[in-house]
């Protein structure tokens, strides 16, 4: 599903969270949002999630406003990077919870939920562990358990949140990896926030860098990488080498 950022600006108090960004991410695309911290990346991707409303500007999904539409409205799966789990659940819990949040037409019957769960524990690799809690899982487990849940929802749009930042360089290579593989299987359109280049290049079909709540450069990962745009481009990508 394609989305259409026009115009979106976002303030906090006095500060300018993001100023009149406008993008487009086409549908099936694996697309990342790069920059130090603070530039905005995550307030675009929430503004996009509904978790939080632009103060101007649209958000359109296939074509249809959203803007006024709250996150449960628009069928979107968030991964956050501290994983956001029901502690007090199992895994099958919390994988079940984001079955139970879809639509009525699309929900699986209470029979089924087993079913479900378990076909969404082996797409993420983690068969026979739906009877753990979240605190008996390692760090790269648990950011799995999230993904499966968002996943549960059949979301429209997959919005990742720096969701690998607490895990160690191995897992997160692992994970990487994985994780644009599962992407390239299910065609889902994905929104990944990271600050981290390395990561950037290796998952996303499209970079977008951004700096002060402005777009500073969009383009194919190796393109930007091999030509950066603007003098902010070049040092972000030349300090964190
Ligand atoms: P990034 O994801 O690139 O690190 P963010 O989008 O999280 O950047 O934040 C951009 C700026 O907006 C930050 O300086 C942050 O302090 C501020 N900000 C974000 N959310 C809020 C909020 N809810 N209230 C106040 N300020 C916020």
């Amino acid at each position: 599903m394609g989305i259409e950022i026009q115009s979106v600006s976002k303030r906090f108090g006095t500060f300018d969270a993001l100023r009149d960004v406008s993008l487009s991410v086409a549908g099936g695309e694996f697309l990342a949002l790069l920059g130090p911290s603070g530039s905005g990346k995550t307030t675009l991707l929430r503004i996009i999630a509904g978790l939080e409303f632009a103060d101007r500007g649209s958000v359109l999904f296939e074509g249809e406003d959203v803007s006024d539409r709250s996150v449960r409205q628009r069928h979107v799966g968030f991964v956050f990077q501290h994983y956001a789990l029901f502690k007090h659940m199992t895994v099958s819990r919390n994988i079940a919870f984001g079955l139970e949040v879809r639509p009525r037409s699309t929900r699986p019957s209470r029979g089924d939920i087993e079913g479900s769960v378990d076909r969404l524990l082996r797409l993420v690799q983690l068969e026979g562990l739906g009877g753990r809690y979240p605190t008996q899982l390692s760090g790269g487990q648990r950011q799995r358990v999230a993904l499966a849940r968002a996943l549960a929802i059949e979301p429209r749009v997959l919005l990742l949140d720096e969701p690998f930042g607490a895990l160690d360089a191995k897992v997160r290579k692992e994970l990487r990896r994985w994780l644009r593989k599962l992407h390239d299987e299910m065609g889902i359109t994905t929104v990944f926030v990271t600050h981290d280049q390395e990561e950037a290049l290796e998952l996303a079909d499209r970079v977008v860098v951004m700096s002060k709540g402005k777009i500073e450069q969009v383009g194919q990962a190796q393109a930007v990488y091999d030509a950066p745009a603007t003098p902010f481009v070049y040092d972000f990508l030349g300090n964190t080498n």
